[in-house]
Formats: C-alpha cells, structure tokens, sequence
C-alpha cells in the first residue's frame, strides 16, 4: 500500500518546544520511542516490521534509514519488502537483483543485534493481491509471470508467505477482507501461512476473523514507503505497528518456528490483537502489584512497566472505591486501587478484562492476581 500523507508535526513541535523553554532532551525523555513489552513466560517477546520499502521499488528511502528507523525503536527484527514486480525508479535506481535492499540493509545493521531478514512483496491485482514472502534464499527467483510459481518458489525456498492488506480500498473498494477461492487453495497447498491485519493506518476485523477460520498467522506491520517518524509521531506518544513473535530465543530461525506455530500478536494504536494464550501473560508481565494495606479496604498499587495504557474492567465481584468498573492504567505509570472487602479474607482474586486487548473480534483477554 502507498501513502500519500504526510504529518509534518515536527517543525511545528520545534518551533513550541523552542517557544516554551523545555529542553528537546527533557522531551526526548518523557517519550522514549523505544518499544518496552516484557517476555512471557517460555518465549522471548520479539518486534518486529515485516513490511517496509526504500527506493528499491516505490519507497523514498535508502535500506540503511531503515535500518536506523528500527534500532532507534529498539525493534529486534525487520525485513525490507520492495516490489518484486512494481518497479517505478528503475531508471534512477536500477534494481535487477531483487536481493540488492535487503543486502545493504544487511550490512548497515552488522554491528547491531537488529536481525534483518530477506523478504519480497508479490504485488499482483486481487485475487491473489499483495503478499509478503519472508526468510527468503534468492528474492530473484520470485520474480516469475506466473504467480503460483512465484509462491511455490518461496515455499520451495522455506519462506514464510502472509497475504498483505487485505482490505486494502484500492483492491477491496468495500475495505472487508474477503477470502476467495484463490486464497483458499493458497492456503490449503501450505503456500499462505499469515494475513496482515493491521497495515499502516488501518485494522481489519474480517482478516482476523480468517486468520482464525484458517490459523494464520496474525501480521501487523507497517508498510512503511516515507519516513516512520514522520507518519508515526513518537513525541506524540504514537507508535509504529509491530508483530510481537514469542520465540524461544533470538535468531532468524526461532523467528520463522514461532511465525510457523502462529506464536504471534500485534501491536498498534495502543490495541493489542492476539491468542488469548500470549496475550494475556504479555498484559500480566507488564503489570507489578504490591499491597500497601490489609484491611476491609484493600489498597493495592498496580505499576504498568509496559508501553501499553490499559483499559481494565474490574471483575473480582469486589467493588472499587476510588475507581469505576472500568479505568484506565496509563504507560509506565501506576496507580493506587481501593478495593472493597467487607468479610476481610486472608486471601482474594484480583480479575480484570483488558478492553484495549483483543483474543478475537468481541472478546478480550482476562488477567487474574491473588492477593494473601
Ligand atoms: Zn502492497
Ligand atoms: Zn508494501
């Protein structure tokens, strides 16, 4: 997907922040754009963008800013996806090895723990439409007319394949992501084993309802063609979307496993969207409880080490006395909770829904603490 729009926040953001006296080093601070998820039990939490473009094909950038974009976020895994087919700078920046991007990005990151895997978007109308191929050996190969071939070349190569955007409005004027028969028999042939459901701006409920249907893999990335900074604010507290991949450890090859078993969620817009079975020890990870006093009125502080501001919904069966049912804990920040134990018990349950985290379209994720 292209993006035609810009934010050009920046320049208007030095020009207050030089107007109000405050340091750009205090800001820089207060908004760390370094992304903080903590690990789950058994699986490390990876992030990564498995979908992005430099000049190689329709992009405005050089794979090394890529490259910067990412470590600057602290992410720990990206592939550069230019268009095998869709070449619109050949002329200034001629690009007859497909491999060439993820080559220099390669190398920009060497001396970083960034992994840089080889990918490739096919970009064909709808159906099949776009889809991403990862782990790649030789992206030249893909590079075929046929598209079937171009798939069972990456399949052939080990790659993991995800149907990208699809409710993207240039290919699905209604934005519902649709299966067709097409994307049916991809998938039964082994050959499509991921869907986007977020990209860049825009969420698909209808992809995550066949990601379920059809366990794929769930994909959020960025899709990126300008500069992230620009599209993503981080000063603004926004961020770009990632895939979280539990993995056994950091390497290329854990990646591609956890990618394989659909140990994946996604991050974006201060949502979370993932099995209920990972997303859920990521939510509990990130909170630490300490109980400050025992009595008929419980207080306890609960301290948010993550980048997520929750929306909670209270469902112990106590009431709360300083909160509603629902409220909100923001980033990396904590607050004090009364809760109401009329009967005093040496030990209870403290159970809530998180609204802003989604296990399937209506259902959210339940985290639970016991309290002696
Ligand atoms: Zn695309
Ligand atoms: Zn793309």
């Amino acid at each position: 997907m292209k993006t035609l729009t810009n934010k050009f926040a920046r320049p208007l953001l030095a020009i207050l922040i030089f107007a109000s006296g405050i340091t750009p080093g205090t800001l820089a601070q207060d908004h760390n754009p370094v992304f903080e998820f903590p690990d789950i039990p058994g699986y490390l939490t990876l992030l990564c963008d498995f979908h992005m473009h430099t000049v190689f094909s329709d992009g405005s950038v050089w794979p090394n800013i890529r490259v910067q974009e990412a470590q600057r976020h602290g992410l720990d895994a990206i592939s550069i996806t230019d268009h095998l087919e869709y070449q619109p700078k050949k002329e200034d920046v001629p690009h007859a090895d497909r491999n060439r991007s993820y080559q220099l990005a390669k190398e920009a990151a060497k001396n970083s723990d960034l992994i840089v895997v080889n990918g490739a978007e096919i970009t064909r109308s709808m159906p099949p439409g776009h889809a991403n191929a990862i782990f790649l050996k030789d992206a030249n190969k893909l590079n075929v007319d046929d598209y079937m071939e171009a798939f069972r070349e990456a399949k052939a190569q080990g790659a993991f394949v995800f149907w990208n955007h699809p409710h993207w409005t240039a290919q699905r004027p209604d934005g519902v992501a649709t299966l067709t028969g097409l994307h049916t028999e991809l998938i039964e042939e082994g050959l499509l084993s991921g869907i986007e459901i977020y990209n860049h701006t825009t969420y698909s409920d209808e992809a995550l309802q066949i990601a379920q249907a059809h366990h794929l893999a769930l994909i959020g990335t960025s899709d990126m063609h300008g500069l992230m900074d620009w599209e993503y604010d981080t000063s603004e507290g926004e961020h770009r979307p990632v895939t979280l991949v539990f993995a056994t450890e950091k390497s290329e090859q854990a990646l591609k496993e956890a990618m394989e078993e659909r140990r994946t969620a996604v991050w974006f817009d201060n949502t979370l969207v993932g099995d209920a079975t990972y997303v859920g020890p990521l939510v509990k990870n990130s909170l630490e409880l300490i109980h400050h006093v025992k009595s008929q009125v419980q207080q306890i502080e609960i301290i948010n080490h993550s980048d997520a501001s929750y929306i909670l919904e209270n469902l112990s069966g106590y009431t709360l006395h300083n909160k509603a049912s629902v409220f909100i804990l923001e980033a990396h920040s904590s607050i004090n909770l009364q809760v109401k134990t009329p009967e005093k018990p040496d030990s209870f349950d403290l159970t809530f829904r998180v609204l802003n985290a989604f296990s399937a379209p209506s259902e959210h994720p339940e985290i639970s603490f016991t309290l002696d």
